[in-house]
């Protein structure tokens, strides 16, 4: 070992530097397998007095660290580029008791959401921010991207949910804001400045959120639709009349057939259609009458099922939670996750495939995603080869319909040479300079966001 990696030894022992290739493989590439490097070494500190020693210790010998939570993130982030320290915050797992009067609670930023969630829901609260990854994202990695999800139409991203944060600066130095004040006004909010800054900023150790009540009663709809502009017409009925609203999703016929055949999952209609919509109401009571009487009423509707009872809910949802894994089992996709207003979205769906199919003619875009932010996930499947062309046909596609390069999953390393598309010169020479303030050495997830 090297004077680095002994002197990170004697602050987190040495069974947590790996220096072994077969022990940091696990940590070295992304979870779309699109994205790998070899990390100079693996260090998993196990508290915030850890990590800012770490962190020191690096920024005194001028070594790069890539910062890593669950590596459930979809842009190639959290892996290293190529000899950076790999800084898992795993084992960061403190979780306080949940603040019932405030309803918020501080965890660890290595706490997963499923951790997060069990432990607020026997207090009757619940976290605002829910996605399939939940069993290893971390709360540290859905801050640092400001992650949206299934609930964002309810309660907003990430971001939302933050009421403070803990984090160290890229020279060890512990910036601390975790009382959670309601109103707190005294000058820059740095908790804020964090989300969704892909650990270019600073490492977040801990972090405060506002919970939300727990709404034990669950009615869920799969409902068949023509296309998008119906799926559309359905999201303006469910706004206008249903107030338990907690989830619309879209997802069409190609994703369809690829989680059947991945899930042998049974056919939710007896006739296939264009595109699908999963809404769901969440209420204290049975939200089920209000949600039937709306789609009663709402012309886009051709088919409907209806599910209230824990095990239907689950079988409904597996049609749109398993699409991320049945295209991943299907090949390396190049994954796309943008957004348009929403009066962009029909046409933004329409014109896809031949904009993909004139850079990459036998490429399978398969197209799902959160219908009540415009948010969609583009994942392109057997283009691999031409990934560059097919990010770069849909990124200006998007872009010439207003909308944003990364909606939910962030920059990354994925996008970072897109980021002009979305963003103006003067709002890129900002982030630059801020940046520039909080890491002049540039050493935090370099390449991550700002290329
Ligand atoms: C099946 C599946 C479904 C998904 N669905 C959604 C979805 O619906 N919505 C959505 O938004 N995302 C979704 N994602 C993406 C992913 O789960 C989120 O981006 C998640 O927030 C990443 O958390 P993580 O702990 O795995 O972070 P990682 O992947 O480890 O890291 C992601 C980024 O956060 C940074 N980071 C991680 N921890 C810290 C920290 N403590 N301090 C500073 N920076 C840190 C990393 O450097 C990197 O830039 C999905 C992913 C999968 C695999």
């Amino acid at each position: 070992m090297s004077d680095l990696e002994d002197r990170l030894a004697e602050v987190v022992g040495e069974q947590h530097v790996l220096t072994d290739p077969d022990l940091k493989a696990p940590y070295e590439t992304d979870w779309t397998r699109r994205f790998s490097g070899v990390a100079r070494c693996v260090v998993r500190p196990a508290d915030t007095g850890q990590v800012a020693a770490v962190v020191a210790a690096c920024a005194e010998a001028g070594v790069p660290i890539t910062v890593q939570g669950g590596n459930t993130g979809l842009v190639g982030a959290g892996v290293p580029a190529g000899g950076e320290v790999l800084l898992s915050l795993g084992r960061l797992t403190s979780l306080e008791p949940v603040d019932t009067l405030e309803a918020q609670v501080t965890a660890g930023a290595g706490v997963t959401l499923e951790r997060l969630q069990q432990h607020a829901r026997p207090h009757g609260q619940d976290v605002g921010v829910d996605l399939a990854a939940r069993s290893a994202a971390t709360i540290g990695g859905l801050v640092a991207t400001n992650a949206g999800g299934i609930r964002v139409v309810r309660y907003g991203s990430m971001r939302e949910q933050l009421t403070g944060i803990e984090a160290v600066l890229a020279d060890g130095t512990v910036v601390s804001r975790l009382v959670g004040l309601a109103k707190d006004n005294t000058g820059y909010d740095l908790t804020q400045l964090l989300a969704g800054s892909e650990g270019t900023l600073a490492v977040i150790t801990k972090v405060r959120l506002r919970l939300v009540p727990l709404l034990p009663a669950r009615a869920v709809a799969l409902v068949a639709v023509g296309g998008v502009a119906e799926a559309l017409d359905l999201l303006a009925a469910a706004r206008a009349g249903l107030p338990s609203l907690a989830a619309a999703e879209l997802f069409l016929a190609e994703g369809l057939d690829l989680v059947r055949g991945h899930g042998r999952l049974a056919a939710p209609f007896a006739e296939p259609y264009p595109a699908y919509v999963v809404v769901e109401c969440a209420a204290r009571t049975d939200p089920t009458d209000e949600l039937l009487e709306v789609l009663g009423e709402c012309e886009a509707v051709l088919d409907a099922t209806v599910a209230s009872d824990v095990t239907g809910v689950a079988k409904l949802w597996a049609y749109r939670e398993t699409h991320t894994e049945a295209i991943s089992a299907a090949g390396v996709p190049v994954k796309l996750d943008v957004s348009v207003p929403l009066r962009e979205l029909a046409g933004l769906v329409a014109e896809l495939p031949a904009a993909v199919a004139a850079v990459a003619p036998s490429a399978r875009p398969i197209i799902f995603g959160h219908l009540g932010e415009g948010n969609l996930h583009v994942n392109v499947l057997d283009a691999q080869d031409r990934a560059e062309e097919v990010t770069d046909a849909v990124l200006r596609l998007v872009a010439g319909k207003r909308g944003s390069i990364s909606s939910e999953h962030g920059v990354g390393r994925a996008k970072a040479h897109w980021l002009g598309l979305s963003r103006s010169p003067s709002e890129i020479a900002a982030m630059r300079r801020i940046k520039a303030a909080l890491d002049p050495a540039g050493l935090l997830s370099p390449g991550v966001l700002l290329d």
